[in-house]
C-alpha cells in the first residue's frame, strides 16, 4: 500500500510540496499543513488500524515501539525506516488522579504525562518527525546543514537532543534569563550553539525566521510553524483515546502558548474521526496564562478579533509569548471543537500546581494553568462533575525546580504561596523532634490536604 503526505496551502490545496523541501510558507503567506492521502489511509478498516496500533504499541520493533512511529503512516509516511530518529517517545502514562479529581468534586480526572518523555516534555513528540526528515533530507544531499529553533526552553531541549542523536549541528535561541536552569542546561550538555538573546521568545522567533529565510545559510527551522512538528505532536490526542480503549472523554484541557500544540491535539483526533475510529469528537479547552493570554483575549471577542500582545513574565515561562505563530490553526480548531480558551493568574497556576503535587502528581507551572482552567470551568458548572476530563501535562515538573522551590519559600511574584510545605528545621536531638511530631500528628485528619 502505497501512502502519501506533502505540505499543502491552506487556501490552495493543488500548491503543494514535498515534505523533504525547505519550505515554511505558501505562496500567500500562510503556513502549510502536512496533508496526507486520505484514499490510501482509508484502503484499512478502522478496526484494522486500531489493531495495528494496538500491535505495535510499546514494543521493540524498530520504529515502531514509539508512540509517534507506532502511527507512522497516519504521521510522515514518506520516511524511510533507516532514517528515523527516534527516542521512543511517546506513549506516556495517562493516569487517574483519583485524589485530586475528588477534591474538585470530579469522578473521572485524567492527567496525561507527556512530561514522562526522554527531554522531559512533550516537544519529543514533534522533534522526532522534524529530525528525522532533515536526515532524509541530507541524505538526499538537500542543502541542509543545521537546525535551529527559536524556544522558551522545551524546544531547545527536544532539538538539541534529536539534533545530537542524529549527528545534526543544531543552534538554539533562548531568551536571556528566562528559560529554568533545567531547560538551559539541555541544549548546553547535547553540544548545541546556545545563543543567548537579550529579548523575550518573540524577539528570538523574529531573528531565528529571517535567519532561516536565507536560503544561502542552509539553516533549517526547527519552530512549530514548520508543519513537520505537528504531525509528531497531533499523536497525543489518538494515544488518549486508545489508551481509552478508544473512547473519547468529554473533554481535554491543553496549556497554550505559541498554539502549536492545540492544534496537532485537534489535527490528531480529527484524523481518527474521519477514519472511523471514533465517531464523537471531545471538546478542547486551551489555558492560557492571564499574563500572556492574545489567544485568551480573542477568544473574549468571539475569534473576531485578534491583537498580538507583549507578554508579561509568568511562571509559566514556556509559554510566555504574545504573538502565536500557530494562531489561525489553533482558531480553526477551537471552532470545529467547540472549544474554550480560559485562563489562569499566577495565583491560580501556582496554587492549583500545589494542589495536585500534594495528591502526588507533580505538576510544572504549565500544567498548574491547564488545572487552573479545569477548576475555574468545574466551578461555573461548564464542565459537568460527571463527565471525563483530560488534562494534558506538557512538562515534568523537575525541569521547573526553581518554581517549586520558590513557591514553597513564598517567593514567586504575583502569588501567595498558600500551600507552601517548608522544611522544618530542627536540633539533632529525640526530643525536639518528637516536640515537632506531637504537632503535627495533632492535625485533625485531613489537614495539610487541600480543601478549597
Ligand atoms: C511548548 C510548551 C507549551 C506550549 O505549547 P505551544 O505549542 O507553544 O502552545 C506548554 N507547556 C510546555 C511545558 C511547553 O514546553
Amino acid at each position: 500500500m502505497q501512502y502519501n503526505a506533502w505540505f499543502a496551502a491552506q487556501d490552495n490545496p493543488n500548491e503543494r510540496y514535498p515534505l523533504t523541501e525547505v519550505v515554511y510558507y505558501s505562496q500567500s503567506g500562510g503556513l502549510l499543513e502536512v496533508t496526507h492521502d486520505m484514499d490510501a489511509l482509508r484502503q484499512h478498516s478502522a478496526a484494522e488500524w486500531k489493531e495495528i496500533f494496538e500491535r505495535r504499541w510499546m514494543r521493540t520493533s524498530w520504529p515502531y515501539g514509539s508512540g509517534v512511529w507506532g502511527k507512522k503512516e497516519w504521521v510522515c509516511p514518506v520516511i524511510s525506516d533507516d532514517n528515523v530518529v527516534s527516542m521512543f517517545e511517546g506513549g506516556t502514562n495517562l493516569f487517574w488522579a483519583e485524589r485530586l479529581g475528588r477534591e474538585l468534586g470530579l469522578k473521572d480526572l485524567w492527567l496525561k504525562l507527556c512530561g514522562n518523555s526522554h527531554t522531559g516534555s512533550f516537544k519529543d513528540l514533534g522533534m522526532t518527525v522534524l529530525i528525522s526528515v532533515v536526515r532524509q533530507m541530507m541524505a538526499e544531499g538537500k542543502p541542509v546543514r543545521a537546525v535551529a529553533c527559536a524556544s522558551t526552553g522545551d524546544t531547545s531541549a527536544a532539538l538539541a537532543c534529536y539534533g545530537a542523536a542524529a549527528d545534526i549541528p543544531t543552534i538554539v535561541f533562548l531568551p536571556k534569563g528566562k528559560v529554568s536552569t533545567a531547560q538551559l542546561v539541555q541544549p548546553i550538555a547535547h553540544g548545541a550553539l546556545v545563543l543567548a538573546l537579550d529579548t523575550d521568545f518573540d524577539g528570538c522567533m523574529r531573528v531565528v525566521r529571517q535567519l532561516t529565510a536565507d536560503p544561502d545559510m542552509g539553516i533549517y527551522l526547527a519552530n512549530s510553524l514548520n508543519s513537520l512538528r505537528i504531525e509528531g505532536q497531533k499523536t497525543v490526542g489518538i494515544e488518549i483515546v486508545q489508551q481509552f480503549d478508544w473512547d473519547v472523554p468529554e473533554w481535554i484541557v491543553i496549556p497554550g502558548g505559541n498554539l502549536g500544540n492545540v492544534a496537532a491535539l485537534g489535527k490528531g483526533l480529527l484524523m481518527l474521526h474521519e477514519l472511523g475510529l471514533i465517531n464523537r469528537l471531545p471538546r478542547i479547552v486551551c489555558a492560557q496564562a492571564e499574563n500572556a493570554n492574545p489567544l485568551y483575549r480573542a477568544y473574549q471577542q468571539g475569534f473576531a478579533q485578534y491583537e498580538p500582545i507583549t507578554a508579561r513574565p509568568t511562571a509559566a515561562s514556556a509559554i510566555q509569548i504574545g504573538d502565536p505563530v500557530s494562531i489561525n490553526r489553533a482558531v480553526r480548531i477551537l471552532q470545529r471543537f467547540d472549544g474554550i480558551v480560559e485562563q489562569a493568574s499566577e495565583q491560580e497556576l501556582a496554587d492549583a500546581a500545589a494542589r495536585a503535587d500534594r495528591s502526588g502528581a507533580y505538576a510544572c507551572p504549565h500544567t498548574g494553568v491547564a488545572l487552573a482552567a479545569a477548576i475555574k470551568l468545574i466551578d461555573r458548572g461548564v464542565i459537568d462533575k460527571s463527565e471525563r476530563v483530560v488534562v494534558i501535562s506538557t512538562a515534568h515538573g523537575l525541569k521547573f525546580s526553581n518554581f517549586k522551590v520558590d513557591y514553597h519559600e513564598g517567593k514567586l511574584n504575583e502569588a501567595v504561596s498558600r500551600f507552601a510545605n517548608p522544611p522544618v528545621e530542627v536540633a539533632p536531638d529525640l526530643d525536639a523532634v518528637r516536640r515537632v511530631l506531637d504537632n503535627w500528628m495533632e492535625r485533625p485528619v485531613g489537614q495539610g490536604t487541600t480543601s478549597r
